[in-house]
């Protein structure tokens, strides 16, 4: 009998929308990769940001990977039953002095973030859609008087720099407190941030591999803290690319992203793999494709 825990990955689609060719080729990888090590593997749907959801999202994506034969074991999860479990976290951090209530809003923490660099506003400072400032730990030691708390952060251990080997990109380190610093557990809203979910469930569930998209790369660093603050299992990674649209942005729905054409899943599959590297196989049946591929990926990417 083997010693080591048994392989369980898992594809944890966001019911934003349609499962695009984006998110095709993660779903690809990491069920090769299961397959491959003869491991589980499950698939969960993460619908905790409600305001971004969108209706038959979920039912679409579980029905495209059906029609493509990236079968799942078990049965879906769903992190909207989850919340006890996130707020059950959240408390055991508290409890621990590892998480504390914050008070600052957006533009607070931007402001406090210009006013430390010389010169004022810099490239890295301005707001520009979609980069955060990193927070300055401004609530660390306490409310400030007559404010009441909005979020709940995660009190960074110092240092906080992160390193792992990414089965993909290789070797990685960040600075989780210079780049990111303390971040966001609950938010103001009262939703559970990703990063809180991503580490409960993936422990919950007893996964060991993740593979995802490398737009996720970032969070790793970040998840990894998290998970040790929690007294949870380090899992291993690897961030596939991105299929990037014609603008040269991650494929969205913003930018044209269409959902994949279930009537040929062994062209949508072809593509897929491609992008991951691997030519097209000659295999036309779908049972025969997901074998043939999946040898191959055992092959190239096991190790
Ligand atoms: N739900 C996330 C997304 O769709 C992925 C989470 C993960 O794989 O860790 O972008
Ligand atoms: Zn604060």
């Amino acid at each position: 009998m083997s010693h080591q825990t048994a392989y369980v990955g898992r594809f944890a689609p966001s019911p934003t929308g349609p499962l695009h060719a984006g998110s095709i080729v993660a779903a690809l990888a990491s069920w090769l990769d299961a397959r491959a090590h003869h491991g589980r593997w499950l698939v969960r749907i993460e619908d905790i940001d409600t305001p971004r959801e969108q209706p038959g999202a979920a039912e679409s994506i579980l029905q495209t990977l059906r029609q493509l034969g990236l079968v799942w074991d078990d049965s879906p999860s769903w992190q909207s039953q989850r919340l006890e479990a996130y707020g059950t976290a959240l408390k055991s951090l508290v409890s621990k002095g590892l998480a504390y209530p914050c008070t600052c809003t957006r533009s607070e923490i931007a402001d406090s973030q210009r006013s430390v660099m010389p010169g004022g506003s810099s490239a890295s400072t301005q707001s520009v859609r979609g980069v955060e400032h990193p927070y300055p730990g401004t609530c660390r030691d306490g409310l400030r008087p007559g404010r009441t708390a909005r979020s709940w952060r995660l009190r960074l251990p110092d240092p906080a720099i992160v390193q792992f080997n990414d089965r993909w990109q290789g070797w990685q380190q960040q600075d989780v407190a210079n780049e990111v610093g303390d971040f966001v557990l609950q938010r103001a809203d009262g939703l559970f941030a990703y990063q809180l979910a991503v580490v409960v469930d993936d422990s919950a569930q007893g996964i060991t591999d993740v593979i995802r998209g490398a737009d996720l790369l970032g969070s790793t660093a970040r998840q990894r803290l998290l998970g040790r603050a929690l007294g949870l299992a380090d899992l291993r990674y690897m961030h596939v690319p991105v299929v990037l649209a014609e603008d040269g942005e991650k494929l969205s729905k913003q930018n044209g992203a269409i959902a994949v054409d279930t009537r040929h899943p062994v062209k949508v599959l072809n593509q897929a793999f491609g992008h991951l590297g691997f030519g097209p196989s000659a295999e036309s049946s779908l049972d025969g494709w997901l074998a043939d591929a999946t040898r191959r990926w055992a092959e190239l990417r096991s190790a």
